[in-house]
């Protein structure tokens, strides 16, 4: 589904992805962790396109062919997907508006008919349930004066609407209370399928109890440096990081 082959990535001259490799196959649930600075949002980025992000060696895989040479447009338009972990606020247009215009893109791409305002009202509605967000945010500019929690909420209820292939979070429970950490996660479990492949970055074992990721990675420096099952994320909650740093420097 995902291959990414010993890949190496810099933004502004400064290497941050040194030779990261890393297999998804389809339907999986893979947990990254790993601490500050390590590189797991570059490895979001890079996956979606980001242009600040040069890739100097390596390679991306998706679904079977190279997509180094597509931009951030053609990625999400295969069904590659990234919330953020810092939501950007668009003032001036609106929640709706935006989705709206980004779920008819998504459905254009594919060969399916495009929703009116009446269907992408209802369809709206249904989504946000899922991650129980008050349907007053869709006429509220995108992200602007939401809360922390909002914001993320957002995020996986924009995920919900566009039904992608890969789905990339990137800390879709920092900042959140408990209560909304259990709703994101459990929204993002509703949307677990054979035929989305999912990409979650954490730092908390709270949010992969409710979200039981197949594989778990630890993310350092640059590389995954360790990969095992749901009970690495405990041992990295337990441990911290310091035994992962001393056993790849022995
Ligand atoms: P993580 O998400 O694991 O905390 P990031 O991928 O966000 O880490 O950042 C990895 C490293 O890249 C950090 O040291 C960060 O300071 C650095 N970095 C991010 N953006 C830039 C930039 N524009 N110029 C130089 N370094 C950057
Ligand atoms: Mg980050």
């Amino acid at each position: 589904m995902l291959e990414l082959i010993d890949l190496h990535a810099e933004i502004e001259g400064t290497p941050i992805l040194k030779g990261l490799s890393l297999s998804l196959g389809g339907g999986e649930v893979h947990a990254i962790m790993g601490p500050n600075a390590s590189g797991k949002s570059t490895l979001a980025k890079v996956i979606t396109g980001h242009p600040d992000y040069r890739i100097t060696s390596g390679g991306i895989r998706f679904e079977g062919r190279s997509i180094l040479d597509l931009g951030p447009e053609e990625r999400a338009r295969l069904g590659i997907f990234l919330s953020f972990q810092h939501p950007i606020e668009i003032p001036g247009v609106s929640t709706a508006e935006f989705l709206k215009a980004a779920v008819n893109a998504t459905r254009r791409a594919r060969g399916q008919p495009e929703v009116d305002a009446a269907e992408f009202l209802r369809l709206a509605r249904e989504r946000m349930a899922l991650v129980e967000m008050d349907p007053s945010l869709l006429k509220r500019s995108l992200n602007e004066g939401f809360s922390g929690g909002e914001k993320k909420r957002n995020e996986i209820f924009q995920m919900a609407m566009l039904e992608p292939r890969l789905a990339i979070l990137d800390e879709p429970d920092s900042g959140l209370d408990v209560d909304a950490l259990r709703i994101v996660a459990s929204g993002c479990e509703a949307l677990r399928s054979p035929e989305r492949t999912m990409l979650v970055i954490t730092h908390y074992q709270r949010l992969l109890d409710h979200l039981t990721p197949d594989h778990t990675h630890i993310l350092l420096d640059g590389r995954i440096v360790r990969s095992g099952g749901p009970e690495l994320a405990q041992e990295v909650e337990a441990r911290g990081y310091q035994w992962v740093r001393d056993e790849v420097a022995a």
